[in-house]
């Protein structure tokens, strides 16, 4: 079996259901005096050090819940609230000045994925999600997202519109394997891309998972710790060319890519645009000389790219760490992972969730 790869829901879902709606904003001028009151600031609902989690929620007691989902250790300024009725946990922040929310619905849930793994995967929804969208949101990209855990479904997790569903049973059974959700959070960043407006291979809109194993790889949570151990980039070995290859993109951003020039935004942009038409992204095509304007890259071809990748010294490195948290031979060779964020500095805050 090639990669452990993730059910992720066709192009077409992505079409229809890419973009939120903006709210109608007109208002009505009032004349109101009523005195405006600011609710006092809730005290933190930090865990004691070693509280085990327990074997399920119980949304009833909404006060332990927020308990188990408070981060404001982690970030700052968490607000966790608890919807019994709906079975939904909902946290909301301000991450560099803009506010982000993520529901936890857990209705369709059967208890099989265990609180601590679903705090977890909270966790890295505030890792990583706010990352990827600092790098990549398109003005409709969505800041309130909800997930849900179903025991139906897809047999992994799909992403659909502002929506990421994970099956109940995946953590159970795969227990290492959080960064599913770093690869379907990643494809809310996609929304508006048509399979006429991309790089395609035949019926293959290849860089549609290509772009969200990307992700999965440089912004995996806490750097890879539960990623390496149970997914890995492959080679050329196994991937024969740029349509299949996903370690080719992270070495031509890592290779080319500038402090001021980001490749894969650009693409992640011309693409969203619309800009260029399948026939313009072939392999020698216009669209990627506006892609690598100013960039090393331009000139050459997708093709003399991928030659150029497979000699070099970062094709064949590991991503399997000896240990877990280790770090794996790849960022031993070149860090991959550090260069985005020395890219990106504004992603400190989001270090800070451990
Ligand atoms: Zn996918």
């Amino acid at each position: 079996m090639k990669l452990k790869s993730l059910i992720c829901i066709g192009l077409a879902a992505l079409m229809l259901t890419g973009c939120t709606q903006t709210p109608d904003t007109t208002t009505t001028a009032t004349t109101t005096t009523a005195p405006v009151t600011t609710p006092a600031p809730k005290e933190h609902l930090h865990l004691e050090e070693g509280t085990a989690f327990p074997a399920s929620f119980n949304l009833e007691d909404s006060e332990a819940t927020e308990r188990l989902f408070d981060m404001c250790e982690i970030l700052d300024g968490v607000i966790v609230k608890v919807r019994p009725k709906s079975q939904t946990i909902t946290m909301s922040a301000k991450v560099n000045g803009k506010k982000f929310t993520l529901n936890v619905n857990l209705s369709g849930s059967n208890g099989n994925t265990s609180p601590e793994q679903i705090v977890t995967c909270a966790k890295l929804f505030w890792y990583c999600y706010p990352q990827m969208y600092a790098r990549f949101a398109a003005k409709t990209t969505p800041t309130t997202i909800t997930l849900k855990f179903e025991d139906f479904g897809y047999e992994v997790a799909s992403a659909s519109g502002n929506e990421v569903h994970i099956h109940d049973k995946w953590l159970k059974n795969n227990p290492e394997d959080f960064d599913c959700l770093t690869h379907e959070f990643s494809h809310i960043m996609q929304g508006g891309w048509d399979g006429n407006w991309l790089p395609t291979s035949g019926e293959d809109t290849y860089m549609i998972e290509r772009f969200a194993d990307y992700c999965r790889y440089l912004y995996s949570f806490k750097r890879g710790y539960y990623n390496d151990m149970c997914w890995s980039l492959q080679t050329s070995q196994t991937e024969s060319s740029y349509v299949t290859g996903v370690r080719f993109w992270v070495w031509l951003d890592y290779t080319y890519s500038t402090k001021d020039i980001d490749i894969i935004a650009r693409m992640q942009k011309e693409i969203t645009e619309k800009n260029f038409p399948r026939a313009d992204w072939t392999n020698d095509g216009k669209a990627w000389d506006v892609i690598f304007e100013g960039t090393g890259a331009l000139g050459k071809t997708l093709d003399e790219l991928w030659d150029e990748y497979i000699a070099s010294d970062l094709d064949t490195p590991t991503t399997k760490p000896r240990e877990q948290g280790g770090r794996n031979a790849l960022e031993g060779k070149a860090p991959l992972r550090q260069s985005i964020r020395d890219r990106y500095p504004e992603a400190d805050d989001y270090l800070k969730v451990k």
